[in-house]
């Protein structure tokens, strides 16, 4: 009986329940009478910055180009098969994470006291929850650990040794942390103390932070983001990533985002939200949003990065006010590109 009315109860709320359209379960899309849409839409990037056209050496440049593709066709194959948006950037990122080649997981920059403290926001456009970490030193993958907030905990981010314990305890692997150590990493680190000695400005390679964003076959959007942060940080600074709105946002409404740049910069702007709300308060087109963003408001605050994007109908943005930004895209009809500048 107590059964029978807390169900009646139920079907009565969900008939006049007053919550956003984001917020109700989706069924899937019925496109073209099938189960599902045949669309889907994959972006990653690795990081904004880096040095000019023709500094790199080619193979360099080669190994971050084929990282990328390697990346993009897993989360196609993913994507293409009917997995979840969600499912697909955690994935990418996880790779992109465990790669030397990317400042996040394995081969995060240096803080000023030669430590890794790593970062990692995630966000399901569908049902608008979020989870991040913060400040971690042990886990392998942060991302992974973010989206274990998300899903495990009454809380959207846990920080620093809170973080690593509650990773521990959901079975989430844990590294020493000379696991995440690159001499690469620590060399820039080296040149950067160098040139605060001389009071050189100092200029390290910054860029590395890994990000994807993702439509999946559903209609729904997510987004994710990994991190080291800045070389030569101080113990302790948080950068934009894991802070949803700031570095990584999503929402089934309008688009989901991952950004890399100057963190203090998009955390004060708001970067992911401000893109997304810009489209739904003023109807502009991701594109025009996103070019307003980074391109306007952050360059004339003298503020350097980029965000990757992908809207509600599959449209991409890759849009970067620095010399380059590792990025790449693969779309349901197998368009797929990756570029550095
Ligand atoms: N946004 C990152 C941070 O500030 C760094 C980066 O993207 O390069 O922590």
């Amino acid at each position: 009986m107590k059964n029978l009315v807390s169900r009646y109860l139920l079907v009565l709320f969900s008939l006049f329940s007053p919550l956003p359209a984001f917020l109700l379960p989706q069924s899937p899309s019925t496109e073209s009478g099938s189960q599902l849409a045949a669309k889907w839409t994959l972006v990653i990037h690795g990081g904004a910055g880096g040095p000019a056209k023709g500094v790199m050496p080619a193979e360099k440049e080669k190994a971050y180009l084929d990282e990328m593709s390697a990346v993009l066709q897993a989360g196609a194959k993913l994507l293409e098969n009917g997995g979840t948006s969600l499912d697909a950037v955690e994935m990418c990122v996880k790779m992109m994470e465990d790669s030397p080649l990317f400042n996040a997981g394995k081969g995060a920059v240096f803080t000023a006291e030669g430590k890794n403290e790593m970062d990692a926001g995630i966000m399901d456009g569908k049902m608008g929850k979020a989870g991040a970490v913060a400040g971690v030193t042990t886990i392998k993958n942060p991302v992974a650990a973010a989206r274990a907030v998300m899903e495990k905990s009454e809380h959207v981010m846990l920080i620093g040794e809170g973080a690593e314990i509650f990773a521990r305890k959901q079975g989430l692997e844990i590294v020493d942390p000379s696991y995440f150590f690159t001499k690469d990493r620590w060399d820039a680190l080296q040149k950067v103390l160098q040139k605060e000695k001389e009071k050189q400005p100092g200029d390290a390679e910054k860029h590395g932070t890994v990000g994807a964003v993702a439509l999946d076959r559903y209609g729904n959007l997510s987004a994710a983001t990994s991190t080291g942060g800045m070389t030569n940080k101080m113990k302790g600074r948080i950068g934009d990533t894991p802070i949803i709105g700031a570095g990584t946002y999503a929402n089934n409404r309008t688009c989901a985002v991952s950004a890399t740049g100057h963190g203090e910069f998009f955390i004060r702007h708001v970067v992911s939200y401000d893109i997304s709300a810009r489209m739904e308060y003023l109807n502009e087109s991701l594109s025009a949003a996103a070019n307003y963003v980074i391109n306007e408001k952050l360059k004339s605050q003298g503020a350097n990065g980029g965000i990757i994007a992908v809207d509600k109908d599959g449209n991409i943005a890759m849009t970067f006010n620095t010399n380059a930004m590792f990025r790449g895209s693969v779309t349901a009809n197998g368009k797929s590109e990756v570029a550095i500048y």
